[in-house]
């Protein structure tokens, strides 16, 4: 198998790996920030450790939008800057992973001629900003084009669109593809590991003390540096450092729902204005709609599973009806729903909306380095920061960054997507349908799935029995819920494979690990419940 694989099946090798080495440093969480980290940090020949709570992107970075992009919004709340980095971040994510940076439009529907100027006039400067050009500029749809290229959006009301590009990814994928990254170089990554403790030598942070959620072993890893990137966490691995650390975090809910295209037919994405002006995408991928996002206060502090409310599954789907035709969507047209905490920096008296999404790195009292705020798209020069950052905290030298950045797993190509899939298609003889959703998650490591077989994992559904393998030995799934809701997913991009898919690929994950029948059923029984309270809105 990949060289870059990430271990699950043998936990315990690993445990004695990192209790026994010493690192240069140790990253604390597996979202994008600390994958970011643990790749840079290998690139420039640290010995790097990365320990996860729970699973890889499980927390933030499985919930995002997925849209890798300089944010038209922080345009308008004036964030220049942020705007700037992340647009043309974003050519350096397509030229590393293309496969996870699939260009697609953005559909922005206009009511007048007037109104088309203002929104372009904000596009044209977008564009500035990002140095776009060629293929990716922005286009003008007259009302015939959008009944040609957009036929579910309201003619009635639309008579216009302007139309720019917009970069979608998957998430977690894009958090694995960096640690598998970081683990061929050398970095040991390890999740269902929580950090419970900082290490000190004097008043120093120099490790940390974890436990194994699988095995309830304890580890100490020794480090020279500690790097805290657990994004709504950050707060509370700060206090293990310090115990009076101030608060930092504003958290905010963003909540997606999911519906069938039959009930949605969008062929891009389109962006729909909410009863309260702000913007709703409506984002087409595969055989699913998804619509996202809300931005409220989250008090309760971090969780992995925030509630999903009605109100706020109602407010995503108010919009349906005043942009598309076939009627209002209702809270019974969604299949799936999922919602993240966004660890926005705190400005005092400003609602989530209006909080801007810059990023910081501090230090604490211990020396140990926390990233907090920022987006997935800015995850490069954020990592990149934190890293300069740790090396003058520590005294640590880093090697000579690399010219151009390798591929990421998978991103071996030249960027030609479509290419590529008819490629793997006459190589591979997969059908169409399940090698155009392997292709946007795997890019070329598609090859090696389909060495491992052809067989379907649910009848009809474009799915492989294959993948359970591929995302067990190589992607780092420890449990069923790794598995379906973060390598195949199946639970939310799927719907005729998100229950049908928990029985099989339970059967072939007990072979895999050995698990008896009893813990079998427990992880069955886990993300059984788990599918269910997602969509308990429906019962309130
Ligand atoms: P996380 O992904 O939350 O990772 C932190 C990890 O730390 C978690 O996995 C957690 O389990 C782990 N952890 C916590 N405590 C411990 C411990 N004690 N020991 C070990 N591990 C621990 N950005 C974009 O660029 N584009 C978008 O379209 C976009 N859309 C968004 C939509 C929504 C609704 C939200 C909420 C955010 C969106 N963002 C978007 C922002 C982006 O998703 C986040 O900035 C990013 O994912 C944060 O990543 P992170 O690694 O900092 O945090």
């Amino acid at each position: 198998m990949s060289a870059s694989a990430l271990c699950s099946t043998d936990r315990a090798a690993l445990l004695d790996r990192l209790e026994r080495e010493s690192f240069d440093c140790v990253v604390i969480g597996g979202g994008i920030s600390g994958a970011g980290v643990a790749r840079a940090a290998s690139q420039r020949g640290w010995r790097v450790a990365l320990l996860e709570a729970r699973d890889y992107a499980s927390g933030t970075s499985s919930r995002s939008t997925k849209l890798i992009h300089g944010g038209l919004r922080y345009l308008a709340m004036g964030d220049v800057g942020l705007v700037r980095k992340t647009a043309l971040e974003r050519k350096q994510i397509f030229r590393m992973a293309p496969h996870l940076c699939e260009r697609r439009w953005m559909v922005v529907p206009a009511r007048s001629y007037a109104s088309l100027l203002t929104i372009r006039a904000g596009v044209v400067a977008y564009e500035k900003l990002g140095a776009v050009a060629g293929e990716d500029l922005h286009r003008n749809w007259s009302a015939a084009d959008l009944a040609r290229e957009e036929p579910a959006i309201d003619a009635s009301r639309f008579k216009h669109a302007c139309v720019y590009r917009e970069y979608l990814t998957d998430d977690a994928h894009l958090v694995i593809a960096n640690l598998r990254s970081a683990a061929a170089l050398g970095a040991a990554v390890l999740n269902h590991a929580a950090v419970e403790a900082i290490l000190r030598e004097g008043n120093a942070a120099s490790g940390v003390e974890a436990t194994c959620a699988l095995s309830g072993r304890r580890v100490r890893v020794r480090a020279r540096c500690v790097i805290n990137a657990t994004g709504p966490w950050v707060e509370a691995v700060r206090r293990l450092e310090d115990a009076g650390a101030p608060p930092l975090l504003h958290l905010s809910k963003g909540v997606h729902v999911v519906v069938r295209a039959e009930r949605l037919p969008i062929r891009e994405l389109v962006l729909c204005g909410a009863r309260d002006r702000r913007s709703i995408f409506a984002i087409r991928r595969g055989d699913v709609v998804y619509l996202g996002t809300t931005d409220t206060t989250y008090a309760p502090g971090p969780t992995a599973w925030p509630e999903i409310e009605r109100e706020d599954v109602e407010y995503l789907l108010e919009p349906a009806a005043r942009h598309f035709r076939g009627g209002p969507l209702g809270p019974e047209d969604v299949v799936a729903a999922w919602a993240g905490l966004r660890p926005l920096i705190a400005e005092v008296g400003k609602a989530p909306a209006e909080i801007s999404r810059r990023d910081e790195v501090l230090v604490g009292p211990a020396g140990v380095v926390t990233m907090a705020g920022g987006k997935l798209t800015g995850y490069r020069p954020m990592a990149l920061e934190t890293v300069h950052r740790a090396a003058e905290v520590c005294g640590l030298r880093l090697a000579p960054e690399p010219g151009e950045e390798p591929p990421l797993p998978g991103g071996d190509f030249d960027g030609d997507l479509a290419a590529l899939e008819a490629a793997l298609e006459r190589e591979t003889r997969l059908d169409a349908r399940t090698l155009a959703r392997l292709v946007r998650l795997h890019g070329t490591d598609v090859r090696e799935i389909a060495r491992l077989g052809h067989e379907p994992l649910v009848p009809g559904a474009p799915l492989l029995a294959a993948e359970v393998e591929w995302g067990v030995r190589v992607e780092g799934a420890a449990t069923l819920e790794d598995l379906l809701y973060r390598r195949l997913r199946t639970a939310w991009m799927l719907p005729e494979a998100r229950r049908a898919a928990v029985l099989p690929a339970s059967l072939r994950m007990a072979k895999l690990f050995g698990w008896s029948e009893e813990r079998r059923r427990e992880e069955v029984v886990r993300v059984s419940e788990r599918l269910a309270s997602e969509l308990a809105f429906l019962g309130r």
